[in-house]
């Protein structure tokens, strides 16, 4: 039997710094995942990246794990270039506006996992690593919380939190309910080879059938030839586009993106992943919280998921770290309803976006091209509300939670 205060089940990025953050406060917790811990990570790039916002990059600065990611491989960008396939409209935004070096840095998911583990063993004395298995039960109690692995070993804890991503097991035991849709897209994934540099640039194309973002990585040459896509499209094309031949992919990828990059080459696999809209109603129930995916997943037009979960992490984090030093209950729901208001507020504000921003952008009708082609040439012309979207999409604005806050720059 582990005995511990917060038993965490899913050990990806968001569970993981949730448990570092409770290690750094000498918060006793246990992680639980599926997967082996060692996850190497090999010459080529790995097809899941994520667009880290700067409140990302203070957490994980704050965490002490920023540099080992920056030196393992991340590509930063300094510019965002978004257009309307066909259309007059486009806007460019630019980290020199607001007098920062980048806008943010893309990531591989397993580089960021790598870094938070190698941190986490630092911590065994506080943080139980058990990757390789699964739960098998739940036991919720009025005082506790009872887990038990597929080889029958129980853990017990007073806080139960569920990162386990979007299918989450736990939301299931617990009856959770989530409100949902399904986008109508898959997102094709795949590492690319342009012919020319991608100058630091993360462009997206806004296509009748869903947005191409080409977002930048980095490559031993300094070349800059190297992105990371993400094509949403319906679920017929992207059926398509994966079971194409490579040289009809490259062709159509080529087209799609105005041939802005030049020629492009995928290198290696494509993968594609339906989107799907996900919402939990609760995000807190008596010894139970949810975080990241398992509380709610969006469409990627924005690259805002991973961002969205680590900032739930780092608030989760700050609240039981309150409770802690006052020796409180930390599954006492009452006492996680901060929590659950402040995030939740966020993901909604953002799911709304998402979606109007989707329908915006959709179809290929005349007039409509016309207004958001107009809208986007009117944005990029005014400075101020200009600004104020680089910095929400920064993550520089908002009530943040103190490990995510604007870092100090000379
Ligand atoms: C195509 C695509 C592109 C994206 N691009 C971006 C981007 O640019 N920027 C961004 O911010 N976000 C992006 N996102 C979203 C981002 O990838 C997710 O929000 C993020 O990875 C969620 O992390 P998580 O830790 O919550 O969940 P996951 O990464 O899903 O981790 C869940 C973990 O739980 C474990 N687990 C599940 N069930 C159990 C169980 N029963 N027992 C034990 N372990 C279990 C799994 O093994 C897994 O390790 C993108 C998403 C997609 C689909």
């Amino acid at each position: 039997m582990i005995s511990t205060d917060v038993v965490i089940i899913g050990g990806g990025c968001v569970g993981l710094t949730l448990a570092l953050a409770l290690a750094e406060q000498n918060i006793p917790a246990v992680v639980i995942d599926a997967q082996p811990e060692e996850q190497p990570l090999g010459e080529a790039h790995e097809l899941r990246v994520s667009a880290l916002s700067s409140a990302s990059q203070a957490i994980f600065t704050r965490l002490g794990v920023w540099q080992d990611m920056i030196d393992t491989r991340a590509a930063p960008y300094e510019t965002m270039h978004v257009w309307d396939k066909d259309s007059f409209g486009s806007i460019t935004f630019s980290s020199e506006q607001i007098h920062y070096p980048q806008l943010g840095h893309i990531v591989e998911n397993k580089v960021i996992r790598n870094a938070l583990v190698s941190k986490l063993q630092q911590h065994s004395d506080t943080v139980t690593l058990l990757f390789g298995h699964k739960v098998e039960k739940l036991n919720v109690g009025e005082r506790e919380v009872l887990v038990s692995l597929d080889d029958g070993r129980p853990i017990i804890g007073q806080l139960l939190v569920a990162a386990d991503g979007a299918n989450s097991f736990v939301r299931q035991k617990m009856n959770m309910p989530i409100t949902f849709w399904d986008y109508q897209h898959h997102a094709i994934v795949a590492t690319i080879h342009t012919e020319l540099p991608h100058q630091q640039c993360a462009a997206q194309c806004f296509l009748p059938d869903g947005p191409l973002a080409f977002l930048p990585l980095s490559d031993k040459k300094g070349e800059q030839k190297l992105c990371s896509i993400v094509w949403s499209t319906s679920p017929k094309a992207a059926e398509q586009l994966l079971n194409c031949t490579q040289k009809q992919f490259n062709q159509a990828l080529t087209v799609a993106f105005d041939g802005r990059l030049g020629l492009c080459e995928v290198q290696g696999e494509r993968q594609a992943f339906p989107l799907k809209m996900r919402y939990a109603r609760q995000w807190v129930k008596p010894r139970v919280a949810l975080i990241g995916d398992a509380a709610h997943t969006l469409h990627p037009l924005a690259g805002l998921g991973m961002n969205l979960g680590l900032l739930d992490a780092a608030t989760l984090a700050q609240t039981l770290t309150q409770l802690h030093q006052n020796r409180e209950d930390l599954g006492d729901v009452a006492n996680l309803r901060s929590f659950e208001r402040w995030r939740k507020a966020e993901a909604q504000t953002l799911i709304g976006a998402m979606e109007a921003l989707k329908r915006m952008f959709s179809g290929a009708n005349p007039l409509l091209k016309f207004v958001r082609s107009s809208g986007l040439l009117l944005a990029d012309n005014v400075l101020p509300a200009k600004e104020q979207i680089i910095k929400q999409a920064m993550g520089l604005t908002g009530d943040l939670p103190e490990l995510a806050k604007p870092l100090l720059r000379d």
